[in-house]
């Protein structure tokens, strides 16, 4: 007997402040329900309104084992396709199903996608720092929990502060982040070159320039950082601007790593095919969930791409789950971006009080321990949603501002 999709609810909690919504399909089975993550963190009510009033009717009664079909009809539903907010909804349901799944077979996803390539998942994690003995000092503090790898900034991702306009900006100037960009490429060079030269060549380094400068800057900027040996350097140039990686790949030897903002396929197939970058860190929701995800690391392994998927902390616990069991089964893992789930300096297994919080509300949560992350192996994602906890924790719905960059001149540059 099939088992039939019976309700699906929507429900969103923001146990850290960041708002997550999370999609709970019940079936006809008693008992038997799975859980994905629809997180657009700053449209979170029009992700819920598209699952609510548009794929609930849609797929109330359907056989809940038909993930691939079930995928192809919401995908296919709206004829318009690869919008964030409807990948997001899609998304939601999908990691849901392949939850269901795994609780179906007894199995953790992981295993469904052909068992463990290996036994834990190396993470990076982000370490900032006002100035360079601030940010050597982070680095430390991570080094000592057993991380190798760690995402180097100074000051976020560069720029003045929200609402502090710099004095050579243009007179009535508006408010953003003002970035220099002349100033940015300079001073992370020397970051960089100060980094190596105190923590020495062991550490894995990686830099997130965030789409924040011109193409041309960027391909100057890899030029530049060469010496000094990155892991990657993460997103260089906007979505819209990815035909300059074959400039970057003609003039440096840096890895490159983009795409987390990708939403349609399209974006991603040349950089593949044409090797023009060494890792794809797409954000898994936002192209749709696991089944899209899988079939992008699959693609991406004919081609020597290694993965370094998305993990922010706008993205809840059953995404960084969804990541954690393709990164067990993928051959051409890379490494994992792991941050938001606790604070710095802390351990998730102490976490206590408020900053255990998320880990009240989703318990399950995959475990980081020494420099590594671990899935458990309970069937399906592994991760629960406690929604009494999660009920203590409303969002809010307010217009995000920090997605304002802006360039010397005070034109708008991509966040
Ligand atoms: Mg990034």
């Amino acid at each position: 007997m099939a088992v039939k999709i019976q309700n699906i609810r929507v429900i969103c909690t923001a146990p850290e402040g960041i708002n997550l919504v999370v999609v709970k399909v019940e079936t006809d089975e008693p008992g038997l329900y799975g859980l994905g993550c629809a997180t657009f963190a700053y449209r979170h009510l029009a992700v819920k309104l598209v699952v609510e009033e548009y794929l609930k009717p849609l797929l109330i009664g359907r056989c809940a084992e038909d993930i691939e079909d079930l995928w192809q009809l919401m995908h296919q539903n709206g004829y318009w396709r690869n919008g964030p907010v409807e990948n997001n909804a899609i998304s939601g349901v999908d990691m849901a199903l392949w939850d269901i799944k795994g609780k179906m077979a007894n199995m953790p996803v992981y295993q469904l996608f052909g068992g463990k390539c290996r036994e834990g998942i190396p993470v990076y994690r982000h370490a900032d720092g006002r100035d360079l003995n601030e940010l050597c000092e982070n680095i430390q503090r991570f080094r000592e929990m057993g991380i190798t790898a760690i995402r180097c900034q100074c000051g976020g991702y560069g720029g003045e502060s929200f609402g502090q306009t710099p004095p050579w900006a243009p007179v009535g100037a508006k408010p953003g982040v003002y970035l220099d960009s002349r100033k940015y490429i300079r001073d992370t060079v020397k970051l960089f070159e100060g980094i190596r030269s105190r923590l020495g060549e062991e550490i894995q380094l990686v830099h997130d320039v965030h789409e924040r400068i011109a193409p041309g800057e960027a391909v100057k900027l890899a030029k530049e950082l060469e010496p000094f040996d990155l892991l990657f350097l993460e997103d260089p140039v906007s979505i819209e601007q990815t035909g300059w990686l074959r400039r970057l790949r003609e003039q440096s030897m840096t890895p490159i790593a983009e795409g987390e903002l990708f939403n349609n396929p399209r974006e991603w197939k040349t950089l593949i095919t044409e090797r023009l970058i060494d890792f794809i860190r797409v954000h898994i929701s936002q192209i749709g969930g696991i089944t899209p995800a899988r079939k992008l690391q699959i693609f991406a392994e004919q081609f020597g791409v290694r993965t370094a998927w998305h993990g922010p902390g706008d993205m809840s616990p059953l995404a960084h789950a969804a990541n954690i069991h393709i990164d067990l089964a993928a051959p051409n893992f890379g490494v994992q971006e792991w941050s938001g789930i606790e604070p710095p300096n802390f351990v998730i297994q102490e976490l206590k009080g408020p900053h255990g919080a998320l880990l009240e509300v989703f318990p399950g949560l995959p475990e980081f321990k020494d420099g590594y992350v671990y899935a458990n192996d309970k069937p399906g994602l592994g991760v629960d949603l406690n929604e009494k906890e999660a009920e203590k924790y409303p969002c809010e719905n307010v217009v995000t501002t920090w997605t304002q960059t802006r360039r010397r001149d005070g034109a708008l540059q991509t966040p």
